[in-house]
């Protein structure tokens, strides 16, 4: 029960715990996957905040889905699709997402209090332009605008990494 209690997030879904330990055995622990902003750079976290509020006052709402997520945490989803089940999702080993270093975070808007993936109709592809546009008003980048490996949901800050990743 050591792991359940020592999730800084408090309760945690059961196959999230058991992923956990099967991966806290390969790499030793690790394994956070964060919602909060507070767990984001202090900078982002504001612009993040800024953004938020302004998407409420043009009466978008909107969740955020993912701020960071340690390496090993990285690790296993690049693991998905790959060596275990499951779809692709990333593209990023480990340390290889700005997620990984505070300073990206994913978000999906909202309507009607559901959570709107689809970005191929007219109506959604608007929506996810419109909280793009917030976006970058508040200095995000929005990875909705890349060429290769756009993702609609992510917004990064990498000013602070002129070099690349870290690591
Ligand atoms: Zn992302």
């Amino acid at each position: 029960m050591q792991e359940i209690t020592e999730c800084k997030n408090g309760l945690i879904g059961f196959s999230y715990w058991v992923a956990s330990l099967i991966l806290s055995n390969i790499h030793g622990g690790g394994m956070i996957s964060s919602r909060k902003l507070s767990d984001l750079h202090p900078t982002v976290s504001k612009m993040a905040a800024d953004f938020l509020a302004k998407a409420e006052s043009e009466g978008i709402d909107v969740l955020v889905t993912s701020t960071y997520r340690d390496i090993d945490a990285q690790d296993a989803l690049y693991a998905q699709g790959r060596s275990k089940p499951g779809k692709i999702v990333t593209n990023a080993r480990g340390g290889k997402s700005w997620h990984n270093w505070r300073v990206a975070f994913d978000v999906v808007p909202m309507r009607n209090g559901k959570p709107i993936w689809d970005t191929k109709t007219p109506e959604n592809f608007e929506l996810w332009k419109r909280i793009g546009g917030i976006g970058k008003s508040v200095g995000l980048e929005w990875a909705g605008d890349w060429k290769t490996f756009r993702e609609y949901p992510h917004f990064q800050r990498t000013k602070d990494y002129p070099n690349g990743f870290p690591r």
